[in-house]
């Protein structure tokens, strides 16, 4: 059976920059995907073109952290070109820096671009992105959230992160996105910028923009920048190592959390993934502990929850 991701990534349509303007991107209109589905999703192939997508500024400057996992840019307001805002499904992935980094991710959400209702998340774990150090606690955190455009192991859409901007930062945002768009039926524009400091291999956060269209942004509309910080933890954003500093924040925080045990498989998983609904009960058992923790003892993060 070829699974729908397959047929997705057979499909990619590769453009070619000389030349190409940011109106000749959009309405492409060329359906690459199967009958099921109505969208098109592009690999782009210029940072530059990803990064006029929208009007967001390169030399963006990272605000200061104060202890809140993400703040608001520009007043909260997204700064999307009008031509933008169409009612076209899309996903567009920029291509990796020359540092092997994230650019930048835009896309036209909708239910069209939604993973289906019975597609489980796939293994993530073959991806290592710019500055993974493995053991380390860290998360590959998807730009596009799983649960907007399905998109498993693409390394285009996957940074190195902490647990803290995956949950507290940016899923908050995500969910809005999908109730949203369950709901009304409607399309979101949605941009992920990874930003960079330097050549550090690790961002220092993300900046999430959002603009429904239908209603002009009345549902959704939101321009806020995610911490890629770890309480009671310090990064080196060069090299992706972690020190804990505070052990006590540390663990209300971080990488001490509830994972599920299959003592029979040796492998663990987020509480929510669907296998745990299907293990033996005897089998199963329920732990605090850190990622590392559980690796130093023998188990294995499942491949389908990727904890
Ligand atoms: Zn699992």
């Amino acid at each position: 059976m070829i699974t729908k991701l397959t047929k997705k990534t057979i499909a990619l349509i590769i453009i070619l920059v000389t030349g190409l303007s940011i109106t000749a991107f959009i309405p492409a209109g060329e359906i690459i995907d199967n009958a099921s589905s109505h969208f098109h999703k592009e690999m782009l192939e210029d940072a530059k073109l990803a990064a006029t997508l929208t009007g967001a500024s390169d030399d963006f400057e990272v605000p200061e952290y104060q202890q809140e996992p993400s703040v608001e840019i520009n007043d909260n307001v997204p700064e999307f070109d009008d031509e933008l805002l169409t009612t076209d499904s899309y996903e567009a992935y920029g291509p990796l820096d020359r540092h092997g980094r994230c650019t930048r991710v835009i896309a036209n959400i909708s239910v069209d671009t939604q993973p289906g209702a019975t597609e489980e998340r796939g293994d993530i774990s073959s991806v290592h992105p710019s500055g993974w150090v493995s053991g380390e606690g860290w998360e590959r955190c998807h730009l596009i959230g799983w649960q907007l455009t399905g998109e498993n192991a693409n390394s285009r859409n996957l940074v190195t992160g902490t647990h803290y901007m995956n949950v507290s930062g940016m899923l908050p945002y995500e969910n809005q996105l999908r109730c949203y768009i369950e709901d009304t039926g409607n399309h979101v524009v949605y941009e992920v910028t990874p930003v960079f400091e330097g050549k550090n291999k690790v961002c220092a956060g993300v900046q999430m923009q959002a603009e429904s269209v239908e209603d002009n942004g009345m549902g959704v509309s939101f321009n806020v920048f995610c911490f890629n910080v770890s309480p009671g933890n310090e990064i080196n954003y060069k090299t992706g190592e972690i020190t804990t500093t505070n052990q006590e924040l540390n663990a209300e925080n971080e990488f001490s959390r509830v994972y599920i045990l299959n003592t029979n498989t040796w492998k663990f998983h987020y509480p929510s993934c669907t296998r745990v609904a299907q293990m033996a009960e005897h089998n199963k058992y329920k732990v605090t502990k850190s990622r590392g923790e559980l690796i130093d003892s023998g188990y294995s993060p499942c491949g389908n929850c990727s904890p």
